[in-house]
């Protein structure tokens, strides 16, 4: 989730009375909800049909590190090549520059 859609999203959480977890971890996705863990180590199950991850987003280049070494080349274009999410356009415009290059 991108940061000005938490801007707009927290205020009516807290107006529709949602329950908050904050710095809870991800355990288990169940097909009735998911588990998981509070800060203070407690397992809690919350029933729920969907779940939406609304972590910040961040650079990651975990994919084309696995892949070094296994392809001839490779090169990372895009969102995981940023600290912060850009919009479409520039994904595909960082496609095309590669692409423009090889
Ligand atoms: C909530 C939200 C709203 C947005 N709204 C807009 C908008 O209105 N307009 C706009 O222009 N942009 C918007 N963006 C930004 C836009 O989504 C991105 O700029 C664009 O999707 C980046 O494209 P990408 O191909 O670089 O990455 P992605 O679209 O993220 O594609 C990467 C793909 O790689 C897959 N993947 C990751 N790791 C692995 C792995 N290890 N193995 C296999 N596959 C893997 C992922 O599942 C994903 O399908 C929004 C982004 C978010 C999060």
């Amino acid at each position: 989730m991108t940061i000005d859609d938490r801007e707009f999203l927290m205020p009516w959480f807290k107006e529709k009375g949602v329950v908050k977890y904050q710095e809870a971890k991800f355990v288990e996705v169940l097909d009735k909800g998911m588990v998981i863990q509070t800060k203070d180590g407690k397992k809690i199950t919350i029933d729920c049909d969907t779940v939406v991850p609304s972590t910040l987003l961040k650079q990651n280049l975990d994919l084309a590190a696995k892949l070094k070494g296994k392809v001839p080349e490779i090169y990372s274009v895009g969102s995981c090549t940023k600290p912060e999410p850009d919009i479409m356009a520039d994904a595909i415009a960082s496609g095309a520059k590669i692409g423009h290059q090889i």
